[in-house]
């Protein structure tokens, strides 16, 4: 059994080498992660959301193991086109043009938005929120320092020669030919890997955000923020860098390149590099092209708490894909209502004989293991959920097991309380004083076991339009139908 006063050692999966290391910060006692964060020409959905989800779960589990963490998340305001590879608009630029805003008030409104849903999913504020436009400047000066060794002109701008750095792609794997055969989007360049450093503003032509720079006037290209934000606030190299598994293809590889061919070293800039693997939905609901796509205030208006899906993206492992559905989010209401009520009942509880006190410092150890074990989150709500219901144990021991747990699973269980959780669909137009009278009278039924007269009573929820949960432990049962 695992002994809770040895702390297990902390495993993470490193894209990089493609296996679990220990993690070994560069200064002793610290830990420094850089997310990349949402480009804000749009909400983000809910998968976008997977990908802080598990940052914070990552930064919350270094911080438990006694890492004094410093996280940077950044927002891209600036360089992010259309295609990853280069190809198109500044998705900024794009999204200003069609509805006749400003960038600013675009991303201005846009990185509100995405505040909203990191409070409302239990994400911890970074220590920094790197915005791109404010450090164009020691973009410039980072592309002068490598421009002369790695890259060259094209009349669109400036480009990194991904042949001048040792083994280009390395992250991603990418064999020699995969490289050559992805569609060039860019005239003249001399391999379609290589990427923009420098967009210059085409002639005749004017942007609503551009910098002068020894290559004309123009915008930075995407990846250079990353290499010059990451390395200003958090030193070179740093230890962690995380984004979602798509960014271990072009984004993260081309930041790979810039922080070789800036430090004239194979130095990768972050000594470890980890990706979460996407949220899923088959109906193409995630698609941010189509109107009423899935993002937190959706699940919120359609009477979901937003811990409900912190709780649903926590099942599964970061590294696993993970499905949505509203099935599935359901049942992650369920279990976390199930959850705060335990842990609401152990609040209330007056100290319990107690048996053995081995068992929560047991529990702990297990838990310690299963989150330094590439943050198995899924196993650790199962002994968060032993925790729980741990019965006659010493109340405070308890309650503090609990309360150090969920620091780490960031669930909240011990501020929701009951009512929190009953959020009321938006869409619901029926009155729900009514809906709670016949839930009453069903229970009544239901306890005289009179079966027909509590179907019957059903029925009537479902032709207003509300459907049932029979088993909700809230005993609030109710939803609209189609949810
Ligand atoms: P973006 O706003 O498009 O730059 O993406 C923000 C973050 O979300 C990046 O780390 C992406 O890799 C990640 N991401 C994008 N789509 C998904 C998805 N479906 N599931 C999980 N993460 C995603
Ligand atoms: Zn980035």
């Amino acid at each position: 059994m695992t002994d809770a006063h040895a702390p297990t050692p902390l495993k993470l999966f490193n894209s990089l080498t493609r296996s679990l290391e220990e993690f070994q910060p560069v200064h002793p006692g610290e830990a420094r992660v850089y997310s990349c964060g949402p480009t804000v020409y749009n909400y983000s959905h809910i998968g976008n959301m997977r990908a802080y989800v598990f940052a914070d779960t990552l930064g919350r589990t270094l911080s438990y193991k006694g890492y004094r963490l410093t996280h940077v998340i950044n927002i891209t305001d600036v360089g992010h086109l259309t295609d990853d590879a280069d190809a198109g608009e500044d998705k900024l630029e794009k999204a200003a043009a069609e509805r006749a805003q400003s960038i600013w008030d675009i991303a201005r409104h846009y990185t509100e938005a995405y505040w909203a849903d990191i409070k409302a999913l239990g994400i911890r504020q970074p220590a920094h929120w790197s915005i791109a436009t404010d450090y164009v400047p020691q973009m410039i000066e980072f592309a002068k320092a490598i421009a002369d060794e790695h890259c060259y002109e094209l009349e669109s701008g400036l480009y990194f020669d991904t042949t001048t750095v040792t083994d280009y792609g390395r992250l991603a794997r990418h064999g020699t030919d995969e490289g050559e055969s992805r569609i060039d989007p860019v005239d003249g360049k001399r391999h379609p890997a290589d990427f923009a450093i420098w967009r210059r503003t085409p002639p005749g032509e004017k942007r609503q955000m551009e910098w002068d720079s020894p290559w004309g006037r123009g915008a930075p290209g995407w990846h250079l923020e990353c290499s010059v934000m990451s390395e200003a606030l958090l030193g070179f190299p740093f230890d962690i860098h995380t984004g979602g598994i798509d960014h271990r293809e072009i984004h993260h590889p081309n930041e790979i390149a810039q922080n070789q061919a800036h430090s004239c070293s194979t130095d990768s800039g972050a000594r470890m590099w980890m990706h979460n693997n996407f949220l899923v939905e088959r109906s193409g609901k995630m698609s941010k092209s189509s109107g009423n796509f899935l993002r937190v205030q959706l699940l919120i208006d359609g009477g979901y708490h937003p811990l409900a899906y912190r709780l649903m993206c926590l099942q599964a492992h970061y590294r696993s894909e993970l499905e949505f559905n509203w099935d599935g989010l359901g049942a992650a209401l369920t279990r976390l209502k199930r959850l705060v009520m335990a842990a609401a009942s152990v609040c209330d509880a007056a100290s319990a004989a107690v048996v053995d006190d081995r068992r929560l410092a047991d529990l702990l150890g297990k838990f310690d293991a299963a989150m330094s074990d590439d943050l198995n989150t899924p196993i650790a709500l199962t002994l968060l959920e032993e925790a729980v219901a741990m019965k006659k144990v010493d109340a405070g021991q308890k309650r503090a097991a609990i309360e150090a747990m969920d620091a780490v699973l960031g669930l909240q269980l011990l501020t929701l309380s009951r009512q929190d959780l009953r959020v009321r669909p938006k869409a619901a137009t029926i009155d729900a004083d009514a809906i709670e009278a016949t839930l009453a009278r069903r229970r009544d039924a239901r306890a005289a076991k009179d079966f027909a007269a509590s179907d019957a009573l059903r029925d009537e929820l479902i032709a207003a339009g509300v459907e049932v949960m029979d088993g909700d432990p809230l005993g609030w049962d109710w939803r609209p139908e189609g949810n």
